[in-house]
Order: structure tokens, then sequence, then C-alpha cells
């Protein structure tokens, strides 16, 4: 597959092209040729594969030569070997053999490593850079600057991935005591990802991140790459959820409309769903749930896009003002308002009417959700409530509640217990390098780790 970056058309780069630079020259964000489209027939027998295979088949319309379908079922088997369940509130879990009578599903992405659904999209990129590394003989270095969740999930998707070493600068003090216990103890000998606590802020980390990339001697000295969020590495790994569940959903409802509910910052997990929607994904329509920090859902309501700074909320992950998806999400539909608004419907939450909705979901049903995950629920009663007939509701958990145990534990007023991966992080040591933030102490500090 090839892609052309959105603003021009005629700049144009092989997958792993695309994938290596992030942005296009141009500065546009990369955009796939054509979006493969499968019929119901050969989706049926696609939703009969596991969640892996169905990925590796996916993705090879997306990459190109330089990967065989052995290498992607390998690199999707390695990937995803965590499960995708689908459950309700009561706790049961959707399965074919027994399908259920209840039509209201959360979507738990966030059984990965770092308990996030960013881990889908960040080990496909991780796996998918390595594959090319290895097979050219180069080496990349990723610097990423982190005030605590995406550090951790490229760290855990590069590590030990050949050729690719991965510095996380987070700021000193300024993450939460289970984020930088995560960020501090990956790997255990063999060190290709290495934590920075920087003695400053989260933007002075990304300023110095910046100033790197800026730096034409760093960047062709250590081959200088970003793992940021619009890369398509990321982007198209995200379509594979949704192809995927909504054909175990089919299965289990045949014939009744399904809607996704994503809570939303930067709209990537949105964009991978409308993806999956245009490969054939019977997926009828997406809800989007966004806190205050809400341009898209504006724009939804009213046709107008203004994006404007962001302001801090409970659902710190989607505390976005412009969200750099959204080129993408009209590329996609023609530049045409209403082909948008006739797939997306949106309504955005305060941080009480989040707090109220998590209090009360759990006193009726004991079910824990995240602050993000309860937004997106949220966000499907009020679309339910606009809409009178019947359809399935899958809202998409995007992190593990105790990712946030200090405001979750607050509102719910009960303990939420660390998961596996959590503790086993907790009970680790510590390994991190503290730093002035200046730029000569990142490069010398890079001349001896990579
Ligand atoms: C990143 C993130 C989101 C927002 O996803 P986008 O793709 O940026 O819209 C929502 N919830 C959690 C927990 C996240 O980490």
């Amino acid at each position: 597959m090839n892609y052309h970056s959105h603003s021009d058309p005629k700049i144009s780069a092989r997958f792993g092209d695309a994938l290596l630079a992030s942005l296009a020259p141009d500065g546009g964000l990369w955009m796939p040729d054509k979006i493969p489209h499968f019929s119901p027939e050969t989706t049926a027998k696609m939703g009969a594969l596991s969640f892996a295979d169905c990925s590796a088949v996916l993705a090879r319309d997306f990459v190109d030569d330089r990967f065989s379908n052995a290498d992607l079922k390998s690199i999707c088997r390695d990937a995803y070997d965590f499960p995708v369940p689908m459950t309700t509130l009561s706790g049961t879990i959707l399965d074919a053999a027994t399908p259920e009578i209840a039509r209201d599903y959360i979507l738990e992405l966030f059984h990965g490593p770092t308990l996030a659904f960013k881990d889908f999209a960040a080990r496909f990129m991780g796996r998918t850079a390595s594959h090319l590394m290895t097979s050219s003989g180069d080496t990349r270095t990723i610097l990423v600057a982190t005030s605590g969740d995406t550090g951790g999930a490229i760290g855990d998707a590069f590590l030990d991935q050949e050729g690719i070493n991965v510095f996380i600068l987070f700021p000193k003090g300024g993450v939460s005591k289970i984020q930088e216990q995560q960020l501090c103890t990956m790997g255990d000998q063999n060190l290709n990802v290495r934590a920075i606590s920087i003695d400053g802020t989260f933007d002075d980390c990304q300023q110095l991140v910046k100033d790197a990339f800026a730096d034409k001697e760093m960047t062709k000295t250590y081959s200088l790459m970003s793992a940021n969020s619009i890369n398509v590495g990321r982007v198209i790994p995200q379509s594979f959820y949704y192809f995927w569940t909504s054909l175990q959903i089919k299965a289990a409802h045949p014939g009744v409309p399904i809607v996704y509910s994503i809570p939303s910052g930067n709209l990537g997990n949105l964009t991978g769903g409308l993806i999956a929607k245009k490969m054939g994904a019977p997926i009828e329509r997406f809800v989007i749930g966004n806190n205050n920090n809400d341009p898209f859902v504006d724009y939804l309501k009213t046709g107008e896009y203004s994006p404007r700074p962001s302001v801090p909320t409970l659902s710190n992950a989607m505390d976005i003002g412009r969200p750099n998806n959204f080129p993408r999400i009209l590329d996609l539909h023609g530049n045409d308002y209403e082909a948008v608004s006739e797939v997306c419907w949106g309504a955005s939450f305060s941080d009480e009417e989040t707090e109220r909705h998590m209090r009360r979901i759990f006193t009726e049903t004991g079910y824990v959700m995240c602050p993000h995950t309860t937004v997106g629920h949220l966000a499907m009663e009020a679309f339910a409530k606009d809409v009178d007939r019947d359809f399935v509701k899958v809202v998409v958990g995007t992190a593990h509640p105790a990712k946030f145990a200090d405001s979750v534990e607050r509102i719910i007023r009960e303990d939420v217990p660390l998961p596996a991966p959590l503790q086993k992080a907790m009970r680790k040591t510590k390994r991190v390098h503290v730093m002035e933030p200046n730029l000569k102490s990142l490069d010398n500090y890079l001349a001896i780790h990579s």
C-alpha cells in the first residue's frame, strides 16, 4: 500500500517509509491511497479467525512488500497475546457459543501490558518498525516526552525490539507514583528502553525532544524517529479491533444494528473505527464522548470547527483542544460535513457528570470504569435516548480503572485492586537517570547509550 499526504496527494510513500517519517515532508498526515473492502462472505470467515490472525489478514493491504504473510502473522501473534473481551456490566463475557441476551457491552481494550488501548497501536508499530530495521540493517532512536501514559505504552511496545533504542523523558515528580514505577522498571538486562527523569516540567521534556529533532547533527547521528499518535503505524492497527469485535457481535446478534461509543481526545481511536467501517465491518454508527475539551462534538452539532487551548479534566488522556486526527476524519469523508455527521454522533460531559455517573454505575452494578470509559458510557446513554430503535451498544473501555486509582477510589469510595502487570512493576527496582533539561546533557547521554 502507498500513502499520500492529506494536504498534497502528489507526495507519496510506501508504508514503511511513511511509518519511519511520521509526517509527510509537507507536514501533512499520511493517508492510505485506498482502503480495502471485504464482502460479507469474506468478513464472516475473518471473524472466525483469532483476533491476532484476523489482524494479520487486515494488515496485509496496509503494509508493503517488505512484509510477508508469515511476517505479519508472527508480528500480530506476538503483539496481541492478551485477551480482547466484551463484557456486560454484570461481568458476563460475550461468547459466540452462548449468545447473551444483553445488548449492552463494554469492549475492554485494557488487558494489554500497560492497561490502556494504546497498547494495540504501539505494539503493532514497535514490531513493524523493528522488522524494517532488521531487514535493512538500520537502527533508529526514538525520543518520547511523556506526562505519563504514552511513555509506558511506547516503552513496552519497543522493549527488546531489535534495531531500535528508546529514551523516555518524563518530568521528575510530575507523573504518578505508579506511572513512574512503570516507566523505570521496563526490561531486565538488555536495555533498549531507558527512562530519563528530567529536572523540570512536562513542557521542558517536550521542548528538549523538539530541540533534539531540530538539531540536524543529532537527528543524523542518532537517526532520530518519533512514535507519536499520528503515525500510520499507530492509526491503522486501531481499525483491527473494531473490525474483529463487530463480527463477533454480529454472530451473536444477527440482524441487529451495532453502535460503538468512543471516549475521544485526538480522535485516533475513532479514525481506526471509521477505517474498519469502510473495510466492511458491520458497524452502523459511532458515538463520540468528549469531556470539556469538545471541539469535535461541537463540530458534529454545528458544522463549525474551532480548535482551542485544552483545559484539565478528570479524563486527562482526552484533554485535547486541537485533535490531531481531525484532518484524517474529514479526508475519509471527502471533506463533507454531512457525510461525517451521518456516521458520527457526539455529546460532551463535565467532570461533575462523569463522577456522578461512575458512582451510579458502580453502586448499581459493581462495575468500575475509568473516567474516560465513563464519558463514553454517558455518551451512549445520551444517544440511546435520542433514537427509539433497537441496537447493540458497545462502549469502548480505553483504560483499566486502576491506572486512575487516585480519582476512581475517591469517587467510588472503594479500593481498586492493582492488576498483575502493575503489581509486578511495583515490586521491581527502579532504574532511572536524572538529567537537567539541557540539550548537551541529552546529547552526551545518547552518545553513550544508543
Ligand atoms: C489516549 C486515550 C484516549 C483518547 O484516544 P484518542 O485516540 O486520542 O481519541 C481515551 N482514553 C484513554 C485512557 C487514553 O489513553
